[in-house]
């Protein structure tokens, strides 16, 4: 059976990252490509509302870079250009794991400092221009349209935000790219299909984000840094360069097990900040020129949506992107993600029509599993987390706890670490024979004599 008829038109619903990257790859393969986005779509880097996070710090993975380039030939030259940063991650970043600053040293790791705004504006504007595709925008999906069976997604009823009358557009495939605030299992569950597995991490994280102008003094001239969460610790910060001399600080805490409430005035914010100290960023929110007010944002849960388990699902619909997994955002993977599906559907597409949704949400399942598990793995640390733990998350657990403590004394370390979380090497690698060796040099022997 092929759960794609024919290659006429395909219909993406949101316009963000994960709508846009899947509407680049479907353009090889349909004559046509209709995104339909509810938001009012601004013609400059601005925030928008279906896009709150787009307000705060996105970081793009050094796998994402490579995602991106591969999708749009020549995307990150076009950044740069526009006023994105390219830099040495491990060098001109600094990173606090646990407490323990990542020896800084050139890695040969470059990253792309840039605005989340600049970025998706970047990218809108590149799939824009595709033949075949249109970008429809203050249009909300408000349903699907099917078979009299109910056994293929026919099309999408939409509403134009102007006009009142709801009218339908009909497709060969719809995908849905709709984040976090996806109707799927609500539309799906009316057609009458089973509701699929849901993996929910509950962490009650809040971000406090405010922008500020960059002045060379700032972090002695590096382009960001990093203040992770960890356990007796629930407070972090991140800190990026980014195009138009900016600089954007976000103050993050875990609220899970009586976390505080995040400030959002000045002088709180840089208290805040001391308690986990980092002068660096209390000096900043003091001293520097604010070019936004400080905005909040809660996020309380990361959510996987196992779509591959599921025994029957209509054909000519798929699901991706935030919308079949929202990761905890302090680790910055769901960008690259949506790009990493997006190759892969390309990929699917160009082997065939045939069961195109099982075989992507089979494969995705997979790739997802590392990203998942990484950011799992980080959450349940804490006690208050609930989830399932094993002992080989123990083990490992005492493991990364030496490991980070190393990596502060040799840059190698610090390099492989880097490595695995931008996503360009699987988390097994920090586990090689010569990376344990420099381990127990710089860290010695495993403690707990409860660890394996
Ligand atoms: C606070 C925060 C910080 C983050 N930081 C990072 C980071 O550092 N690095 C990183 O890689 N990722 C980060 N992310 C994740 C990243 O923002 C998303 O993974 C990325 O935007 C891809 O999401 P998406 O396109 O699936 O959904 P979204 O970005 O949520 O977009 C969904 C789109 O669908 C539209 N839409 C929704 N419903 C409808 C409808 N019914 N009809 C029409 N349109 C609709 C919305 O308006 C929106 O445009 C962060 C997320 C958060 C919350």
């Amino acid at each position: 059976m092929s759960s794609v008829s024919s290659r006429r038109h395909a219909i993406v619903i949101g316009a963000s990252m994960g709508g846009l990257s899947a509407a680049r790859v479907l353009s090889d393969g349909f004559e046509r490509v209709t995104l339909v986005e509810r938001d009012d779509l601004p013609g400059e880097p601005a925030p928008r509302r279906g896009v709150p996070q787009s307000r705060h710090l996105h970081g793009l993975l050094a796998r994402g870079g490579e995602a991106y380039e591969e999708l749009f030939p020549g995307i990150r030259d076009e950044l740069i250009a526009a006023g994105a940063i390219a830099a040495d991650t491990q060098s001109d970043i600094h990173w606090h794991f646990d407490g323990h600053l990542l020896r800084p040293d050139p890695s040969g790791l470059v990253g792309l400092a840039v605005s989340r705004q600049l970025l998706e504006l970047t990218v809108r504007s590149r799939v824009g221009a595709l033949p075949g595709v249109t970008i429809i925008d203050r249009c909300d999906v408000t349903g699907l349209t099917t078979s009299p069976d109910n056994r293929r997604i026919t099309g999408v009823r939409i509403r134009q935000r102007e006009g009142t009358a709801e009218s339908v557009l009909d497709a060969d495939l719809v995908v849905d790219a709709a984040g976090r605030a996806t109707r799927t299992p609500l539309w799906l569950g009316e057609l009458g299909y089973p509701r699929a597995p849901e993996e929910e991490v509950r962490i009650q994280l809040s971000y406090v984000t405010q922008v500020y102008r960059r002045e060379p003094r700032h972090l002695d001239g590096r382009i960001g840094a990093s203040y992770n969460y960890y356990p007796g610790q629930p407070r972090g910060s991140f800190i990026l360069a980014q195009e138009d001399n900016r600089i954007i600080l976000t103050l993050v805490g875990i609220g899970v097990g009586g976390g505080e409430e995040l400030p959002t005035r000045n002088a709180a914010m840089a208290e805040y900040a001391e308690r986990f100290g980092a002068p660096e960023i209390a000096e900043i929110i003091r001293t520097a020129t604010p070019l936004t007010e400080p905005v909040l944002m809660r996020y309380p849960a990361s959510i996987r949506r196992h779509y591959e388990q599921l025994d029957r699902f209509p054909e000519g619909y798929l699901v991706v992107a935030d919308a079949l997994c929202s990761f905890n955002p302090i680790y910055g993977q769901g960008m690259t993600v949506a790009a990493l599906e997006a190759l892969l559907l390309s990929r699917l597409l160009r082997e065939g029509s045939g069961e195109v949704n099982r075989r992507f949400f089979l494969a995705a399942a997979t790739m997802l599993d590392t990203p998942w598990g990484l950011v799992v793995g980080n959450d349940l640390r804490f006690p208050d987390v609930a989830g399932e733990r094993t002992e080989e998350m123990s083990a490992m657990d005492e493991y990364l706890e030496r490991y980070r403590e190393a990596a502060a004394k040799d840059a190698v370390l610090g390099t492989e670490l880097l490595r695995v979380a931008n996503m360009l090497d699987e988390p097994a690698r920090l586990m090689a024979p010569d990376l344990q060796e420099r381990v127990l040099r710089e860290a010695g022997p495993v403690r707990r004599a409860s660890a394996a």
